[in-house]
């Protein structure tokens, strides 16, 4: 995205700056710089984690002109003790179905939305991009749209990091082994359906592709901080023509069936909560592949994949 393109920086170590935590509100504080009398203006995303001292700082600044403060901290990540199954000493698993019906569904029935808000920045995102057709090619006015766009671009990017982030958190925390499908399919499934769909629902999807990148860059790095395991399953698994119950497929079904009765067995599936299920069981048969190939007493990996296996896995 042009709003994260960062352009200029400048790095000042330890000796570069001074810094004083604020005791109110404890991982902000005033950051000032080595020749400079007051202290910078910050609007701070997050907080740093309490009582520690940025050993670095960069100073950024993106194409749309607003200036970026990152600060590199020296905090171990401490794994998080293992999260097992209530009553047993198995470790506790989940399937996340991402999907445009619901953002992501879990085995268990849990779901959670898209963020409208997304939504509303995208719709704001996509008046400006017509707006800036209508200018003229060279002129002042295009250049001032162009930059609206890029801070828009960078907003939409801040917001959907922060509104993830408690998502994540949440599935990292309860869960010891969480199981995705690899979503690189999903864009490739969707970009051969969408021709000839309206520009809304084509935006739509653009959204919700960038939602999934990013849960799924987050899950990734939450996984290894906190000593849990991402498997990603491979995307030829049938994850939603498989009946959880019974492992027999079911029909092809289209995106809009949002709900099937198994020809063999008869449960009656939700297609998320079932392709979750699928997910999550597909995924520990993996991890326990995994973990038999370790020398004992090894942990899992943060991230396992199908491909991980030599000769692929053998067939479910
Ligand atoms: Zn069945």
């Amino acid at each position: 995205m042009p709003g994260t393109d960062r352009l200029d920086t400048a790095v000042y170590v330890r000796t570069g700056f001074r810094w004083m935590e604020d005791p109110d509100r404890p991982g902000t504080g005033t950051v000032t710089l080595a020749k400079q009398s007051r202290p910078l203006d910050i609007r701070w995303s997050r907080a740093l984690p309490a009582g520690v001292v940025p050993v670095r700082l960069a100073v950024t600044r993106d194409r749309a002109g607003r200036y970026f403060l990152s600060a590199l901290v020296d905090e171990r990540m401490a794994p998080l003790p293992t999260a097992f199954v209530r009553g047993s000493r198995a470790p506790k698993a989940t399937g996340v179905d991402v999907g445009l019906a619901s953002l992501v569904t879990l085995d268990d029935g849990t779901r959670f939305d898209h963020p409208r808000l997304l939504w509303r920045y995208a719709e704001k995102l996509a008046r400006l991009q017509r707006e800036l057709h209508k200018k003229v090619r060279g002129s002042r006015n295009r250049g001032k749209a162009k930059q609206k766009i890029a801070r828009v671009h960078g907003l939409l990017a801040d917001k959907r990091k922060d509104m993830l982030d408690k998502l994540t958190t949440r599935l990292v925390r309860e869960n010891q082994v969480l199981v995705v499908e690899d979503l690189s399919v999903m864009t490739l499934l969707r970009a051969a359906r969408g021709r000839g769909r309206r520009r809304k629902a084509r935006l739509n999807q653009a959204i919700a592709d960038a939602s999934w990148g990013e849960l799924l860059r987050q899950l990734r790095y939450k996984c290894g901080w906190y000593g849990r395991t991402l498997v990603i399953v491979d995307r030829f698994f049938p994850s939603t023509r498989r009946c959880s119950a019974c492992h027999a497929m079911g029909p092809r079904m289209d995106v809009s069936v949002r709900e099937w009765t198994c020809p063999a067995c008869g449960a009656l599936l939700d297609r998320d909560v079932n392709a979750a299920a699928n997910l999550r069981d597909e995924g520990m048969r993996l991890y326990w592949l995994m973990a038999a190939s370790l020398p004992p007493g090894r942990k899992a990996p943060a991230v396992i994949k199908a491909s991980d296996f030599e000769e692929g896995p053998p067939a479910a």
